[in-house]
């Protein structure tokens, strides 16, 4: 493959090569360098380490290594690429695999730790990174058997030895994959508004809160809020269907006329809400009348060709022009809401400073 080929490659498979959630995979990493390296290094100091000067040089090597990885991961884990968690762990395969030869460390000892880096890779990495550590794992204990143990053994222990990692492995992984899958759906479920597709009220707080801490107050949060004017006479009207259907109507158009980093959410029933991080009051306010036009400007068609008029009123926030922070952004929306409500509805309320 030609270099340009093998960049590709490495890029397309970069992603599935990280770790699902790089903290974690980051405090994982840290406990078995600091650990093991630990270990390591208090057995040599007590037991000392009988062997031959190349090999006491290679196994405090590593154990070095272990304990400095293990350092930087704790450190300065959060600037590090995603791929040093597949490293540490076929580090830690490699380094197994090398001490016990050179020591000719016969035991079971290498075999029960091959499964520390296993475990790193299966609970924490993604798919293709998992496997990958699953075939280094075999490698190093295929190393391992036949340089230790009578050529008349290796052939069972190595069947079995392999069979174990790989069926601990494969099942592991797939656990731990579909644990992941399950938990992402729940996150989305608890963020997303499954009638409109806009995000839950739960997730706009959030998204608020964060816009507020993370924004150059120079620049400002808005918020708009928005309600469907006699909503109650639409479900009367035409059933609750339709109803659900005018709310995914207002919902489509509202995204239809706000730029794509504005946050869209359903704060509950028929009442939506815009935040605009980054934006002046003024351009709020001007966003705010471009979607109620835009709104009544855009009936809904109905199946059978008939057409209902759907009008929405609004109420415009900002941090800091009219509220200092997120509670007082939504108490001022709400009253900038009330005001267009008792104004006639259809419009812009005027905006308050509570
Ligand atoms: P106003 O102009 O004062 O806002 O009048 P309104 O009739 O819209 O009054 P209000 O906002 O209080 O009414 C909200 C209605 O929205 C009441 C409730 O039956 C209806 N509603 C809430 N959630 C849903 C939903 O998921 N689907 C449908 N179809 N209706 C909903
Ligand atoms: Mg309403």
């Amino acid at each position: 493959m030609s270099h340009a080929g093998a960049a590709f490659v490495l890029k397309r498979l970069r992603p599935s090569l990280g770790p699902w959630d790089a903290g974690a995979a980051r405090r994982w990493s840290a406990v078995l360098l600091l650990g093991s390296g630990a270990a390591q290094a208090l057995d040599s100091l007590f037991s000392g380490d009988p062997y031959p000067p190349f090999e006491r040089l290679l196994n405090s090597a590593v154990t070095v290594l272990a304990l400095a990885l293990g350092l930087l991961v704790t450190l300065a884990g959060r600037f590090l690429p995603d791929l040093t968690y597949l490293g540490v762990a076929l580090f830690g395969t490699l380094s197994i695999a090398t001490v016990s030869i050179a020591t000719d460390d016969a035991t079971s000892a290498p075999a029960l730790f091959l499964l520390l880096p296993l475990l790193l890779a299966v609970e924490q990495l993604r798919p293709v990174a998992a496997y990958l550590v699953i075939g280094a794992t075999l490698l190093a204990y295929g190393a391992i058997v036949c340089t230790q143990l009578p050529a008349s053994d290796v052939p069972d222990t190595l069947a079995y030895g392999s069979l174990a990692y790989v069926m601990l492995g494969v099942l592991l992984s797939r656990g731990s994959a579909s644990q992941r899958r399950l938990t992402a759906l729940l996150e989305e479920q608890a963020n997303v508004d499954s009638l409109t597709g806009l995000v839950t009220r739960r997730f706009m707080d959030e998204s608020t809160r964060r816009a507020i801490a993370d924004t150059d107050p120079a620049a400002g949060v808005a918020l708009i809020v928005i309600d469907i004017d006699h909503f109650k006479t639409i479900n009367d009207s035409h059933g609750h269907p339709i109803g659900d259907e005018a709310l995914r109507h207002v919902a489509h158009t509202i995204r239809a006329n706000t730029r794509a980093d504005a946050v869209l959410g359903r704060l509950g029933g028929d009442e939506l809400a815009v935040l605009l991080p980054g934006c002046s009051l003024a351009n709020a306010s001007r966003r705010a009348e471009q979607i109620v036009a835009a709104v009544a400007q855009t009936p809904m068609e109905l199946a059978d060709g008939r057409t209902i008029p759907i009008s929405i009123s609004a109420g415009v926030a900002q941090v800091p022009d009219t509220a200092a922070n997120q509670v007082t952004l939504y108490a001022s929306a709400d009253s900038s809401l009330y005001n267009a409500k008792k104004n006639g509805r259809a419009r812009v309320g005027r905006v308050v400073h509570p």
